[in-house]
This record gives structure tokens, sequence and C-alpha cells, in this order.
């Protein structure tokens, strides 16, 4: 059962399972990524706290009291919750931003989406074109306070990130990229939503996402030709966090460039794109 999951999770497939993988809500300590980057994250979903001098960005909650536990987090790193001042997501997946609205409530922020997700945050779910009938995909809606295109970008204390709508597995499933200085180099950082596709998606087109087929091809497309150096993803299991890192480990800002890794991870999820497609027009 463990090893099924973990092959699920390996695929870097959200929303496999209707119980949680218990990776999504084991705690994680956190940790400084490069820069103003940090992880306050659990064991497998992601949550990026960005620091800057005129307060925070926190990309992405999990489940459960993902909240608490990025409140906890953040503590442990020496900065304050009530200091974020935006809170965003890389899609609209309870997975992602369960805890979104609480963590509005804390703190008052600014919450930010894509514009074509925006209505899974108010709807908590329900206008999900593929799980918006599945009872344990939702989550408490959140208002959405500004949305944002591809190729916006979001300013704050002298941080820019760049959100890329990278479609498919949302509708409007972003991107973020930024430019850190560290030790007198410049890494550009992706925090990517990888192209991975959910249990019952058909590529041959949802009621609701008739050109989920091209958005997919089109979000390959863009991520074979992103030049990066650190590269940062919605679960720790797509850029492999445990395998580069163990909780102790120094400060390493080289950790985690791997733009090999990204190059490769975004050609297998498209070799296993291509496959459902050939198999949904062989009638399969
Ligand atoms: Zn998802």
């Amino acid at each position: 059962m463990l090893k099924k999951l973990l092959v699920f999770l390996a695929l870097g497939t959200c929303l496999a399972a209707q119980q949680n993988p218990p990776e999504w809500t084991r705690p994680f300590p956190p940790l400084r990524i490069i820069g103003n980057i940090y992880w306050v994250g659990s064991w497998d979903l992601s949550s990026y706290l960005i620091t800057t001098p005129q307060g925070n960005i926190i990309i992405n909650t999990g489940v459960g009291d993902t909240a608490q536990q990025i409140k906890k987090s953040v503590e442990t790193l020496g900065f304050k919750l009530e200091d974020t001042k935006i809170l965003t997501a890389t899609h609209g997946h309870y997975d992602h931003v369960a805890g979104l609205a609480a963590l509005k409530r804390m703190t008052g922020a600014t919450v930010m989406i894509s514009e074509p997700d925006k209505v899974l945050l108010e709807t908590g779910g329900k206008a999900d074109f593929r799980f918006g009938n599945d009872e344990y995909a939702r989550f408490e809606p959140v208002k959405v306070d500004r949305t944002f295109k591809d190729s916006d970008t979001i300013s704050l204390g002298g941080t820019v990130l760049t959100a890329h709508i990278h479609a498919g597995h949302t509708k409007g499933s972003t991107s973020f990229t930024t430019n850190v200085q560290e030790g007198g180099k410049t890494y550009r950082v992706v925090i990517a939503n990888m192209g991975s596709i959910n249990p019952g998606v058909k590529m041959t087109g949802m009621p609701g996402f008739p050109d989920i087929s091209q958005a997919y091809a089109n979000t390959f497309r863009a991520q074979k030709d992103m030049q990066i150096d650190v590269w940062l993803a919605s679960h720790a299991s797509q850029f492999k966090l445990h395998e580069k890192y163990t909780p102790g480990a120094a400060y390493d800002p080289q950790r985690f460039v791997d733009p090999d890794g990204f190059k490769k991870a975004v050609q297998d999820l498209e070799k296993t794109y291509l496959e459902q497609v050939a198999r949904e027009k062989a009638g399969k």
C-alpha cells in the first residue's frame, strides 16, 4: 500500500487518492532554500516563504492544520506570520490551497491567483472540471483580491515574481520565476507547476475543459524552453527534495540547482501525456 502510494507521489500525481497520503500532512522542519526563499511546507506539499524588507509572500498551503504548521515553520525560521502581505498558489486544488482562507484570516494578506483559477478558490473547489463533484476535494472558499495573467509580475520589497500560466492540470496552473542574488551570483529560480495528469482526466476533452490537450501541449513546449538554475515545484516528490536535502544539513544555495532534472521531469511528463493521447485515440 505504502509502495503504491509512493509510486503515485513519485509520479507527481496529486489528488491521486481519496485518502490524503500521510506525506501530505506529516510535518517537516523548515529550511532555507536559496537567498530569501524558504520551505515552510509539510513532508510533501510545498509551501514557500519569500521574505522581503516590505513583508513576505507565501506560495501554496497544504491540507489539514496546514495554516498552523506554516505559522510554526515561519516562526522557527525567525520570521513573523503577520508580516505576510501576499498569499498565492501554483493551482487551485485543495492540496495546495486548503489553508488559504485560514492564513488570510491570520494575516490579512492579499490573496492572488491566476484569473482562470479564481473560481476554484471562491467555490472551494466546486468549479473544478475534474474534482468538482468530489466531496474530499472541497476546501474552505476564500475571496480572491487580485488575479494575474500570463507574464504578469508580483512585486514586493524588491522581489519580482513572474507568473507563467502552465495550464492543463487546472485551467490556470501557474509556475513562478524569480532571480535570486546569492554569493555574487544570480540564480534563476522556478517554482514550477508540473504538467501531471490526474486520474480520470481525458485528453480528448473534459466537458468543463474542451481544449485541455492543447493546454498541456503548450505547457510542455513552454517549460522545455525555460532556462532555469534552481528547480522547485508544488510537491517535494516532484523535484526530489528528500534526495537533495536531509534535515540538519547546512545551508547550501547550490543544493537545488538542477536544470537537467527539471528538463528531464518535463520530458517524462510529456511522454506520459503523449502516451495517454495515443491510448485515447486508439479507443483504449
Ligand atoms: Zn493538483
